[in-house]
């Protein structure tokens, strides 16, 4: 009798022990869930509902921009000047060449098939630049006045003939090319001078190189928010399909600035870069 009662207990305990296992196992896997499916009912971001340099895409809205706002801005006392429209000195090409574009009249104009970049690099940082179209336009749609922000020759700001020219949406002037429509289409007319502020958070990836933060971007053209804190998806369309939108690349937060040779022969002059301050 006194075995069949220890049995009875053994049996209790190992069913309760079962059950106890059971819930929390459950409660994990519900707690594990929970993730998926909260993502799963986010909305879908603008940038997934189109394709890719999809020409259905609605146009965005024309404006007309104010005629001045940063234009011929002076630099803040915290700003280094990349080009005042004397000397290339602190740009360079991709081999790390001295910049061979031409500079005349202030201006630097793009030339001799070979993009430039800056020799300083930056992780967070509001640059401010101003660009100006051949006038009279050349070519259309992709050909017409193509240059580009190219940031550490991953993350491009177009630069393009937009004022009455159409492209698709995602590679106009002011897109991220590839993922992200200017909010408006506040293009000024070739010939005349424009301005891009841009403010650019570098991604950023932990020892794992797991990505733990994505680059962001706000730009203003001329004086108009076309791109708020839009979350770059990754490299942008241009360099390659294989890494297009994805962060498949790990790079240090510090990153250079390009400027694009696409054929144009697209003009720019006032460009400054401020470091971003932290104060957290
Ligand atoms: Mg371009």
């Amino acid at each position: 009798m006194k075995r069949r009662n220890f049995l009875n207990t053994s049996a209790a305990a190992a069913l309760l022990a079962l059950m106890a296992l059971s819930i929390i196992a459950f409660a994990r896997l519900t707690a594990a869930e929970q993730p998926i499916e909260s993502h799963t009912n986010a909305p879908v971001p603008p940038a997934a509902k189109w394709r890719m340099h999809d020409r259905e895409r609605p146009q965005p809205p024309v404006i007309t921009p104010g005629q001045t706002f940063s234009q011929s801005a002076p630099a803040p006392s915290d700003a280094e000047m990349l080009f005042d429209g004397k000397d290339l000195s602190k740009w360079q090409n991709d081999r790390g060449q001295d910049a061979p574009w031409v500079v005349t009249n202030g201006y630097m104009e793009c030339a001799a098939r070979q993009n430039i970049r800056t020799r300083g690099k930056w992780a967070d940082f509001q640059l401010h630049l101003e660009f100006s179209e051949p006038a009279p336009p050349v070519g259309n749609d992709q050909n017409r006045g193509n240059s580009g922000i190219l940031i550490n020759n991953m993350y491009e700001v177009q630069v393009l003939d937009s004022y009455e020219s159409k492209t698709y949406p995602d590679g106009q002037c002011a897109a991220i090319y590839g993922q992200s429509p200017p909010l408006v289409n506040a293009c000024k007319p070739p010939g005349e001078w424009q301005t891009y502020d841009i403010i650019f958070e570098s991604p950023r990836w932990n020892e794992q190189k797991e990505l733990v933060k994505k680059a962001v971007v706000t730009v203003l053209h001329n004086g108009v928010v076309v791109q708020n804190h839009f979350e770059i998806l990754g490299i942008t369309d241009g360099i390659s399909r294989e890494v297009a939108n994805k962060y498949g690349v790990v790079h240090p937060p510090e990153v250079f600035v390009g400027l694009q040779y696409h054929n144009g022969a697209v003009r720019f002059r006032n460009i400054w870069i401020r470091k971003l301050g932290d104060q957290s």
